[in-house]
């Protein structure tokens, strides 16, 4: 009943940005290590990632694009965007392996071999047609949601990192079979600066992209009601053949780059939630990538629970994983992000 995939590949150690730069892939390499102190490993199944032809990746990026990933990864010099994602030697390679780890996934979904799969390495979702951005090279999700399309009608995407998925949003905004949803953190200043409740797709997907603006300071409280009241109903309306969950763990409060109040708790409740979905209305079928996440070991924390979560594992293994109690926002926020979740209802008809 939730015969779970975790995707991997040691090379995916290699995707980590040099120096000081915060993203790290010491959160993937702990969350392999927490599983495997538990023994998760003999309930679920390691699979390799089959890696993609650059063909394929030319559904979603550019050539030109895919050639200048290429050369900056031959020097190591330089930068893939203008200031946050830098070129490392073998970028173009250590991005390739974790975009096919969830291009795997969803060959493994959808030809039924496992009713869950999980790929930490993945979650790019700021990089765009033909731009590097905020740490992505290669939009893994928008691929693997676009191949997934081949065989299955309809895919709901839930991207519950801290930022908005802005890459992923643009290059399916005009997309009727995928409902796209991104609850973040919203500011004037606070990239990507996109992401506000009126963005709500164009042409055939008008109405399917929502987005969930979060003020800074929204705590578990404030972010399961939005959840719950918003994103809930809205997927059991599409009724989505695979739901596809962004899992990122910088919403965490202690995470340094974003301002979001959620604790492993609170996470938990939320993939909670989505792993019954995927039950209710996907006969199954989920795939969880991980995402941003700069508080390491909360990230690894985060990912290990939810995944023993994903594959029904018995929790008593994994009970001293959790951190605090739940959060409560302000009473300021709870203002805010009741009126935004009034705005949301008017603007996408939940009632
Ligand atoms: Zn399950
Ligand atoms: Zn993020």
């Amino acid at each position: 009943m939730h015969k779970t995939a975790f995707i991997w590949d040691d090379k995916y150690l290699d995707y980590s940005f040099p120096g000081d730069h915060p993203f790290k892939s010491l959160r993937e390499a702990m969350t392999k290590k927490f599983l495997e102190e538990r023994g998760a490993f003999h309930e679920i199944d390691i699979v390799k990632p089959k890696i993609i032809s650059e063909e394929l990746l030319s559904l979603i990026h550019s050539k030109e694009y895919i050639e200048f990933v290429k050369k900056k990864s031959e020097t190591g010099e330089g930068l893939l965007d203008d200031g946050d994602t830098p070129a490392f030697k073998g970028i173009f390679e250590a991005s390739l392996i974790r975009v096919s780890g969830t291009v795997t996934a969803v060959e493994l979904i959808g030809n039924s071999s496992y009713d869950h799969a999980v790929n930490v390495g993945g979650g790019f979702h700021h990089a765009k047609r033909s731009e590097a951005s905020g740490f992505c090279v290669f939009n893994d999700v928008a691929l693997g949601i676009k191949l997934a399309e081949r065989k299955l009608k309809k895919i709901a995407l839930i991207d519950i990192d801290g930022h908005h998925g802005d890459g992923t949003q643009y290059l399916l905004y005009d997309d009727p079979n995928v409902l796209k949803v991104s609850l973040h953190m919203y500011h004037q200043r606070f990239f990507p600066g996109t992401g506000s409740e009126e963005e709500i797709g164009e042409g055939n997907g008008k109405g399917l992209t929502i987005n969930i603006p979060l003020p800074p300071g929204t705590a578990d409280d404030m972010y399961l009601y939005a959840f719950n009241e918003i994103v809930v109903p809205k997927v059991k309306e599409f009724k989505p053949d695979l739901i596809f969950l962004l899992n990122g763990g910088d919403a965490y409060y202690e995470d340094p780059l974003v301002e979001l109040k959620l604790s492993t708790k609170g996470y938990l409740e939320v993939v909670r939630t989505i792993h019954s979905l995927s039950h209710q209305l996907s006969n199954g079928r989920l795939i969880m990538t991980g995402g941003g996440g700069y508080n390491y070991e909360a990230t690894a924390r985060i990912w290990t629970l939810s995944i023993a979560e994903i594959a029904g594992l018995d929790f008593t293994e994994f009970e001293n994983l959790e951190d605090c109690c739940f959060i409560a926002s302000s009473e300021f926020v709870k203002k805010r992000v009741m009126e935004i979740v009034e705005k949301l209802k008017k603007i996408h008809g939940i009632k």
